[in-house]
């Protein structure tokens, strides 16, 4: 008697279920809208002279858990400090934001790019200059 009980429950949801709106979505074709807080891959901010506003200060890469974080920096005409180069390999990234968190000049942002599936997982190694395109360019306001 339980058992034919359990059946009849279990076409009823079904039979309901058949009436409701899919939820599978057409990828990707079709993209699912993602929260503001979304950790998607790194990029860096830029200031109204198309530069990054990024002032080498390295605290990204000191509070980063993974340590995938490499910059180098040197001076430039007005004696400001700028990064040379930035290297940040998301193959080992956990997408933890402390980064992003303790930027003084909020230079780095965490984009919603979330296809970051690569034959070559060295492509994954992003530097300054990815950091700085790809396909969303962050202004900063
Ligand atoms: S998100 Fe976390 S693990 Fe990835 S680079 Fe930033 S601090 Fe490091
Ligand atoms: S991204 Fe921010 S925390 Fe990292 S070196 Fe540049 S200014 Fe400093």
């Amino acid at each position: 008697m339980k058992t034919i009980f359990e059946l009849a429950r279990g076409l009823c949801i079904t039979f309901f279920h058949l009436w409701t709106k899919a939820v599978t979505i057409q990828y990707p074709t079709e993209r699912r809208e993602l929260p503001d807080r979304f950790r998607g891959s790194h990029r860096f901010v830029l200031n109204e002279g198309n530069l990054e506003e990024c002032v080498a200060c390295c605290l990204c890469a000191r509070c980063c858990p993974s340590n995938v974080i490499k910059i180098t920096a040197f001076s430039d005409e007005k004696h400001q400090k700028r990064v040379l180069t930035y290297e940040l390999n998301l193959k080992r990234c956990i997408f933890c934001g402390l980064c992003v968190e303790a930027c003084p000049k909020d230079a780095l942002k965490m984009s919603k790019d979330y296809e970051l599936s690569a034959f070559n997982p060295n492509t994954l190694i992003f530097s300054k200059e990815k950091l700085l395109s790809g396909p969303e360019v962050i202004r900063f306001k």
